[in-house]
């Protein structure tokens, strides 16, 4: 799913039209990929906007990771020049990224985990979950911990909530059996046909997508024409 943006000064910077090689790729009409059909188009559509992601707020939130490790990590800059859209880009990671460039240091690391959210204890989701650094330090401590991990065991889940102190925000994550999950928070545990659901439709892609050397091309430039 691209992040749509656009861009804050400079609108009248030339268009794709011209800047792009003009035969850009079309979609083949080939066989029905995985986001075309009804089937696609319910799920995708569920997970339009914020219900990708996690939302992790000051009630703790019962969460059951079902990745053993993430499935992708990225680091992101974040450029407040962008008006609409996501504000945060990610870094491309290499020495050639063109914001690295200009001398912007990416700013946000997140770790990418799927999970069942059950901030609806009655109808668990599927959910994107962008871990920081502690957090993703602390869940690597747990998985490579023989007694304490995989992150993925069966009989795992945890709770993660935020608190907000001055302008710092904090996680904290607690891990808890299944065996003591209704009794501490009054969610029943997922039977296993349940799990292999979800684990079925788990996400493997990155989420954050790589803006391409054009996109970057613009941005870099509407940051450079101040
Ligand atoms: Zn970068």
């Amino acid at each position: 799913m691209p992040e749509q943006r656009t861009f804050g000064r400079r609108r009248s910077l030339p268009a794709k039209t011209t800047s792009a090689p003009k035969e850009s790729p079309k979609a083949e009409p080939g066989p029905a990929s995985e986001s075309s059909g009804w089937g696609a188009m319910d799920k995708l559509a569920g997970q339009a906007g914020g219900d990708l992601y996690l939302k992790v707020s000051e009630d703790p939130t019962v969460i059951k990771i079902i990745d053993a490790d993430p499935f992708d990590n990225y680091v992101a800059h974040w450029v407040e020049e962008i008006r609409e859209g996501s504000k945060s880009v990610r870094c491309w990671g290499t020495s050639e990224c063109p914001l690295c460039g200009i001398g912007d240091k990416p700013k946000k690391f997140a770790a990418c985990f799927n999970v069942i959210s059950f901030e609806d204890p009655e109808v668990p989701e599927l959910r994107v979950w962008e871990a920081g650094v502690k957090i993703a330090r602390q869940l690597r401590d747990i998985a490579l911990d023989e007694r304490r991990g995989p992150l993925d065991r069966a009989d795992l889940y945890f709770t993660i909530a935020r608190t907000q102190k001055a302008k710092a925000t904090e996680y904290h994550l607690e891990r808890i059996r299944a065996r003591d999950l209704a009794e501490e928070t009054g969610i029943e545990p997922l039977d296993e046909d349940e799990i292999t659901q979800f684990v079925a439709e788990r996400r493997t892609e990155p989420v954050k997508e790589l803006l391409d050397s054009a996109e970057m091309g613009d941005l870099v430039k509407t940051l450079l024409d101040d």
